[in-house]
């Protein structure tokens, strides 16, 4: 290690400047402040760093474009919504990183997102730079005709500001293989050319096989990973998972090809809770009600009567999903879903391992209970980047205009996962936090952006 430069207050300094220039974005502040916590730690030892606001530069978006999403519903009636594309870093590849359609979806959970990004995919080994958009649309309850309509209104003014080179988005929440297929649609015919301006395409169109497995496949790889550091594994371990959309569903599977048991699911209206496990037949189930059907996760203890439904009230600060017993968790919904208390009952009943597949999943005083207990603590920016990283290949594969195996894609996706592994650990470890991947995944993202950054002088 080298000496240390005197920071002062650093991280208080740098946030109140934060939230005076971007009031109102609780999401983004949040997201800031942990990143901010480490990459001190960084800014001590590389006075470079430093001199050339590489972080003050990091926290403002390259470039924001809000755009108004007319379209005309099943009723003839005109709806209009607000697109934003948020393009925050280039300094390692084109701007990359999904689309979001859910009510909730304003500009600072955008920019919470595509900040995150900006580390996750410096973590990848590729060469991605980093962005985020969606729209304030809600998919719920509207016919595959108003998902088209709607689809294609967005991607008319979005296809001016994106490209295989430019910005290349994926899916997110609301946003799965129907969706990106209309949105492909349209840029192509809009633009009059077939690229790879999109990834998790449908497999006949230049997908990758094996993106939508990813996020979910990749973060159980990296609490393997994680379980290896203490010689153990996921085999016999009992797992919470949340969410029962694309990263909840794949990481049930993983966890079944794994020997593990997973035992509950989870939508906005609550969580079922199947103490027998949720085997290969019934996550097929799951995957015709969410994919096909569209239906509710409670439809499940009707087809299931031995499994327990609770609802959820949203309102309360506590959720009791987080309290059923189990060694390990997978929070795979939505962003704050687990409280502080929350993570104090994860902690009393038993849970030791937790990888995040959803995006900042967990409050900063629950993070801090974590890392207190020393548990394995995947964050993540860390366990799920593996969806963006086989978006990634996706890219690669259309450049070649090839398609790789799907024992390709999957070795590449786990020999990728462990090296993310392996980057956090060491890095935590050489800043002192050994075990702290919260210290490791952000540090040693930083870290490679930063360098590109300076490399490419003041832009
Ligand atoms: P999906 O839309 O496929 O599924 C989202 C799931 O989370 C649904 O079960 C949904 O329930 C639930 N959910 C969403 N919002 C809320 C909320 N506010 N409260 C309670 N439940 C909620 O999305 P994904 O599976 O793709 O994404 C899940 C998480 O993983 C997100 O945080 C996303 O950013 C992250 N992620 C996704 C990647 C990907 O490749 N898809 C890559 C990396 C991270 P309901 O249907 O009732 O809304």
């Amino acid at each position: 290690m080298q000496r240390e430069y005197p920071l002062g207050d650093y991280v208080n300094r740098f946030m109140s400047q934060l939230v005076a220039k971007n009031p109102g974005e609780p999401e983004f502040h949040q997201a800031v402040h942990e990143v901010a916590e480490s990459v001190e730690l960084a800014l001590q030892h590389n006075p470079r760093y430093v001199d050339a606001k590489i972080f003050e530069r990091i926290v403002e978006p390259e470039r924001v474009v809000v755009f108004r999403v007319p379209w005309v519903d099943d009723a003839g009636e005109v709806q209009i919504n607000r697109g934003i594309r948020v393009e925050m870093n280039s300094a390692l590849g084109p701007y990359k990183g999904g689309l979001r359609f859910h009510p909730t979806v304003y500009l600072g959970m955008l920019k919470f997102l595509a900040f995150e990004q900006v580390f996750k995919n410096s973590l990848t080994t590729l060469p991605l730079g980093a962005g985020k958009g969606g729209a304030d649309f809600d998919p719920k309850g509207r016919s595959d005709g108003e998902v088209m309509r709607f689809c294609q209104s967005f991607m008319t003014e979005l296809q001016r500001h994106v490209g295989q080179f430019t910005d290349v988005p994926a899916g997110d929440i609301g946003v799965g293989g129907r969706e990106i297929g209309y949105l492909f649609g349209q840029y192509k015919r809009i633009r009059n050319e077939f690229t790879g301006v999109l990834t998790g395409k449908g497999l006949a169109f230049g997908g990758s096989l094996i993106r939508p497995e990813a996020t979910g496949f990749g973060t159980v790889y990296f609490a393997e990973e994680m379980a290896s550091t203490r010689g153990e594994s996921l085999a016999d371990k009992e797992c919470i998972v949340s969410g029962s959309g694309n990263v909840a569903q794949y990481t049930v599977e993983k966890l079944l090809d794994l020997g593990a048991k997973p035992v509950t699911l989870s939508d906005s209206g609550g969580f079922i809770y199947d103490k027998e496990g949720i085997d290969r037949e019934k996550l097929a189930w799951v995957m015709d009600l969410k994919n096909g059907r569209r239906g509710r996760i409670m439809e499940y203890v009707e087809q299931y009567p031995h499994a327990e439904f609770s609802p959820v009230d949203p309102r309360h600060a506590h959720n009791p999903l987080w309290s059923v017993p189990a060694q390990a968790a997978f929070p795979s919904a939505t962003q704050n879903e687990i409280s502080a208390e929350d993570a104090g009952n994860l902690l009393a009943s038993g849970v030791y391992i937790v990888a995040e597949g959803a995006n900042m999943p967990t409050v900063p005083e629950g993070v801090e209970r974590f890392v207190e207990a020393r548990i394995l603590y995947g964050p993540g920016k860390a366990a799920n980047a593996g969806g963006v990283a086989v978006s990634g290949l996706e890219m690669s594969q259309n450049s070649e205009r090839r398609s790789w195996t799907r024992e390709t894609v999957d070795r590449r996706l786990h020999t990728i996962m462990v090296a993310i592994h392996e980057n956090c650990r060491a890095t935590a470890e050489e800043y002192g936090a050994p075990g702290n991947y919260v210290h490791g995944a952000n540090i040693a993202g930083f870290r490679k952006v930063a360098d590109a950054m300076l490399a490419q002088g003041i832009v």
